[in-house]
């Protein structure tokens, strides 16, 4: 289900583009909302990892909610059609205005950062008169075993309250009268692929809900985030990630309290392979010891290999001759703009036509206009 249109199809489109298969993406939101339903537990969808007009309806439409980094984050999600009371807003620096236009549209949740976040957001929802629900996201110093930048629930991270705080912030919630304590919140990370860590969370969750409840405090909702990762290596073999496993982790550790919900944030999971960045083959180059093949995508259209060394499984859809090795390169002006070394690729020329495949998350959506080259467009499977 990974790849389903023959190469002329795929070449008629001006490159660069993002390739949507929408029938791998719809199949991938039902095996999400299955598992999911199997133990009561709802997901919302991390907007930041794709907010493509066509994709982000046809999460909404699946049913579920949004989770969000920023203002136009929730912006995006209200317009889309997300109802308000699945629309949860997480970030340890959120603005005034973020937090206003929260308020004004009663959102879920706020997933809060600090003491002083927490001052704030009951400030400005006094001025309202309002009362914000909030969650605590509590850095649980757990080690996800994934890439340093996107490793986010250890203790020298800039995200969430660490636990010597949480004293703390229960006085200071004590004393707040415009927000009220909804759930508890976390986020170990992303890209992760070791069920382990998602076990480890679980244990510390357990912990942090005794303490919580040794403190007369009794969370309706605990949030445990996403991370889940996606098969970079072989995207046709594992086209849909585990969802079944991974969400059985969870029923199986985390000891939920009577009545208690809990809530995920999956972005990647969701949307990763779905997408595929096309290009077109520029120039063929020879080095000294190297071949390049420098193509019309570059950087600016997907920056995870540059940013962190991020594996992209590359595909020549054109050719068939035997196999050689090229560094596939784009056309900015940074060596940090190359999208593999070392490619084995069928005898590539001019114009033949490339696939960078699992890039349906943090791709499209952290395009920019570096060089002012032209941001990607994007078509779909049941377009073209
Ligand atoms: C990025 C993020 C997510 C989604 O992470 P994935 O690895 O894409 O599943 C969830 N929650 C928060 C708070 C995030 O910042």
């Amino acid at each position: 289900m990974g790849f389903n249109l023959p190469v002329d199809r795929l070449s008629q489109q001006q490159t660069p583009y993002y390739y949507y298969n929408m029938e791998l993406l719809n199949a991938t939101l039902d095996a999400v909302r299955t598992e999911a339903n199997e133990y009561g537990f709802k997901v919302h969808y991390a907007i930041k990892a794709n907010a493509n007009d066509r994709v982000l309806g046809a999460i909404k439409n699946a049913g579920f909610g949004a989770d969000c980094v920023s203002g136009n984050e929730v912006k995006k999600a209200l317009e889309t059609g997300f109802n308000s009371d699945s629309v949860v807003f997480a970030g340890v620096g959120k603005a005034d205005w973020e937090i206003n236009l929260g308020l004004e549209n009663d959102i879920a949740c706020f997933n809060v950062e600090s003491i002083p976040e927490l001052e704030i957001i009951n400030e400005l929802a006094e001025k309202k008169g309002k009362i914000a629900k909030v969650a605590l996201r509590i850095n649980p110093n757990v080690n996800a075993n994934t890439h340093h930048y996107i490793t986010t629930g250890l203790e020298e991270n800039k995200f969430g309250i660490n636990q010597w705080d949480l004293e703390n912030v229960i006085e200071v919630l004590a004393q707040l009268k415009n927000v009220e304590l909804e759930g508890i919140h976390f986020h170990i990370g992303s890209q992760i692929t070791d069920l382990l860590s998602f076990k480890d969370l679980c244990l510390r969750v357990n912990e942090l809900q005794k303490w919580f409840i040794s403190h007369h405090i009794f969370p309706k909702v605990v949030n445990v985030g996403g991370g889940l990762g996606i098969d970079y290596e072989q995207p046709d073999e594992n086209a849909i990630p585990d969802f079944k496993s991974f969400f059985r982790v969870f029923d199986e550790f985390l000891e939920l309290k009577p009545g208690q919900e809990l809530h995920f944030e999956l972005g990647r999971s969701m949307v990763g392979q779905c997408g595929t960045l096309i290009s077109r083959v520029l120039y063929i180059k020879n080095g000294v010891n190297t071949k390049f093949a420098i193509i019309d995508a570059g950087m600016s259209d997907l920056i995870r290999p540059a940013l962190y060394q991020a594996y992209h499984k590359i595909e020549n859809l054109s050719s068939t001759q035997a196999t050689e090795k090229y560094d596939v390169v784009g056309p900015i002006c940074e060596s940090s703009d190359c999208f593999g070394k070392a490619v084995d690729l069928p005898k590539t020329d001019r114009g033949d036509i490339i696939a960078i495949r699992s890039t349906g998350a943090y791709g499209e959506i952290m395009a920019n206009r570096y060089n002012l080259r032209e941001l990607p467009s994007a078509y779909y499977s049941d377009e073209i």
